[in-house]
């Protein structure tokens, strides 16, 4: 059978592509993109004629026979996504769950990833840390979301779009603190590449008083709760309860 390779793409500097991505994408039958027309620009930018399958979300669960089929008869296919690693916040997890299911060799290309890319600029600890994702675009669902993650003590890094940068940073304020210590990622490796950090209320006014702010990507990154503050260091005890337990008893 072919094998399926996991190529990972530029996330704003084409430079990044590695000369192994580009190998493989010269030489797979067929290659698998989020959006064809996108992916098209980036291969034609690297002399690639290709067919192209569209592999989204919406159309995955139904395109995924067809690229196994292709694979299973010998073909080698390339998966990518609009930009950076595929499967990381993009389309592929059916493809690749079902290939392997099938006794497919899957294989990773690996590359840009903007949130590795800003986790390893950022400054904070990087021992732990827990990826969330998008958070959920309504502020009802956001901060429920944020709420459950008060305590958690490994750092935080989301995904956000420009449009709710400004509402996000203010909703981990109000949720997690307006000292809590937060990084933002902003177009990372492309020519207006920011990183703002500090602690909530500090990031929020610096994003608001730069024109640019709210324009471009974003990774969001949170530093985790205190061992304290997440009650971890008195075990069961929840430390609220247990304040109010001693001052009951003072005189
Ligand atoms: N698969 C991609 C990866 O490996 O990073 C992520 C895809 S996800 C649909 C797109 C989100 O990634 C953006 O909304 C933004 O949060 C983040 N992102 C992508 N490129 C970025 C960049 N150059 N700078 C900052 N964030 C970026």
């Amino acid at each position: 059978g072919g094998t399926l390779y996991i190529v990972a793409t530029p996330i704003g500097n084409l430079e990044d592509l590695s000369s192994r991505a580009a190998k493989v994408l010269s030489e797979v039958a067929v290659i698998a993109a989020e959006d064809t027309r996108h992916s098209g620009r980036l291969l034609q930018h690297l002399g690639i004629n290709k067919p192209l399958i569209a592999l989204h979300d919406h159309n995955e669960r139904g395109r995924v026979k067809s690229i196994l089929d292709q694979l299973l008869a010998g073909a080698d296919v390339a998966l990518i996504s609009d930009a950076g690693t595929p499967l990381i916040s993009d389309p592929g997890y059916v493809l690749v769950r079902e290939a392997r299911a099938e006794g497919v060799r899957v294989s990773p290309i690996p590359g840009p990833c903007a949130l590795v890319a800003a986790l390893s600029a950022a400054g904070l600890p990087t021992d732990r840390f827990l990826f969330v994702g998008f958070l959920p675009a309504k502020r009802t669902g956001r901060r429920t979301a944020l709420d459950e993650l008060r305590k958690e003590i490994s750092t935080l890094v989301f995904y956000e779009s420009p449009h709710r940068i400004l509402d996000t940073v203010s909703d981990i304020m109000e949720v997690m603190g307006a000292h809590r210590e937060i990084v933002l990622g902003r177009e990372i490796t492309k020519t207006f590449e920011t990183f703002y950090s500090g602690e909530a209320a500090q990031v929020l006014s610096a994003l608001t008083d730069d024109p640019h702010g709210s324009r471009g990507e974003f990774v969001v990154m949170v530093r985790g709760a205190d061992k304290a503050e997440s009650g971890l260091m008195a075990g069961a005890l929840d430390v609220d309860q247990l304040l109010s337990l001693l001052i009951a008893e003072l005189p």
